[in-house]
């Protein structure tokens, strides 16, 4: 059968083959503990479900502009406005069902052969995949920064060609957890002066899950660059709401609607229940998402330390997000090795580094959005796991 070349390089998410997979060792009666998908294990706010209750008893059943319904548009700017003090219109705003799709609408937009797209390796694996499927090159870029797992100007700088049509950002990151330190996206902003037919599109998914020291910093805040910026963001993380599909693309000029063409294209707009309840997360009350914030800061800690006390893992502290990615190279164990037979014999689900590109390689990403009980048992697994199988002169090493 001929499938057509775009869709043919598609890649895929990984997460999604190791969650089936950890089901279905669970629904056979393993214990088994997921920290491979990154979602979080709280319900979504009891407010927020009630809104869309509503929005369905009230008769919200039929379609809703393309682009979503003008107060969640309005919601989505004044809470720019709040968080950061910036000045966003709503005409600007095109909601869409989840992060992932202002993502392939940016590769579907500026992607094309010949163009080059600079991407972080490792990076959530869309990108490369949305970028693959555009016809344009992927050009990876790896992290950096203090910390050495998030943000260096220079490694996007020194990349850029003629070329190149788009960069993306993503902080704070997945799969490393790293948040960019505002210099040096001040330096980046600096930097693309020089190259103003260059686009960004900033991963913004999970802006409000940061522990500090280092604080969330929007490039939505660079004047010179909100004619070629594109900001991805949504509720899925924030709010506990990854099933209920909605997030939303600020756009640029006249990119908003061809970002809304192509929603009328293929999907025609976002479920309105979902798209009301959205109103009513953005809207409400901050302390459900204040107390899911210390919830995960807490969880941070004991998997770092954890991770640092087990023979042959290092584990650089992550600033946000809920992802550790530790170096596995001195367990002697390649990353893909460790995801498999950490599911198969010991049911704890990871994701191996590779499946974020490359430059993921000796590395394993935990995804602690789970109970802290749940990350200190699959911890006293993996350590009993890995003293009996790493040799005694790699322990002492
Ligand atoms: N961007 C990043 C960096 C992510 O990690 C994810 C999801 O894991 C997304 C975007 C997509 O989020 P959504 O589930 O809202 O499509």
């Amino acid at each position: 059968m001929h499938i057509a070349s775009p869709v043919a390089a598609l890649g895929t998410e990984s997460a999604f083959a190791v969650l089936a997979r950890a089901q279905a060792l669970a629904s056979s009666g393993r214990s088994v503990i997921n920290l491979g998908i990154g979602q979080p294990d709280f319900p979504t706010p009891p407010h927020i479900v009630e809104a869309a209750c509503r929005a369905l008893e009230l008769g919200h059943h039929g379609y809703t502009p393309a682009n979503g319904i003008p107060a969640l548009r309005e919601a989505i700017a004044a809470d720019a406005a709040r968080r950061l003090g910036v000045e966003v219109d709503p005409g600007a705003v095109v909601v869409v069902p989840g992060g992932k799709v202002t993502m392939s609408f940016a590769m579907m937009i500026l992607g094309c052969p010949g163009a080059e797209i600079l991407y972080p390796d490792p990076g959530f694996p869309i990108y490369r995949s949305m970028i693959d499927f555009s016809g344009a090159t992927g050009v990876g870029y790896p992290p950096g920064g203090r910390d050495g797992i998030s943000f260096s100007a220079d490694e996007v700088l020194g990349r850029i060609t003629a070329r190149t049509r788009l960069v993306v950002v993503n902080s704070p990151a997945n799969p490393t957890g790293g948040v960019a330190e505002r210099g040096e996206l001040d330096r980046l902003v600096e930097g693309l002066e020089r190259h103003p037919d260059v686009f960004v599109l900033s991963d913004e998914i999970y802006a409000r899950l940061v522990f500090g020291p280092t604080p969330h910093a929007s490039l939505l805040t660079a004047a010179s660059l909100r004619d070629r910026l594109i900001v991805l963001d949504g509720l899925s993380k924030t709010y506990a709401m990854t099933g209920w599909r909605l997030g939303w693309g600020i756009w640029p000029g006249r990119l908003a609607e061809v970002a809304t063409r192509l929603a009328v294209n293929i999907y025609s707009c976002v479920n309105a229940a979902a798209q009301h309840a959205g109103v009513a997360a953005l809207t409400g009350p901050e302390e459900p998402v204040s107390r899911m914030v210390e919830t995960f800061a807490e969880r941070r800690d004991v998997i770092v330390e954890a991770l640092n006390r087990l023979p042959g893992v290092r584990c650089a502290r992550p600033d946000g997000a809920f992802y550790a990615f530790p170096d596995v190279t001195g367990t002697g164990f390649s990353a893909r090795e460790l995801q498999d037979r950490w599911l198969d014999e010991i049911g704890v689900a990871t994701i191996a580094g590779p499946s974020f590109g490359a430059g993921g390689e000796g590395h394993v990403r935990f995804s602690y959005a789970r109970s802290v009980n749940d990350v200190r048992e699959a911890m006293r697994r993996i350590d009993a796991w890995l003293t009996r199988h790493v040799s005694p002169r790699r322990r002492a090493a």
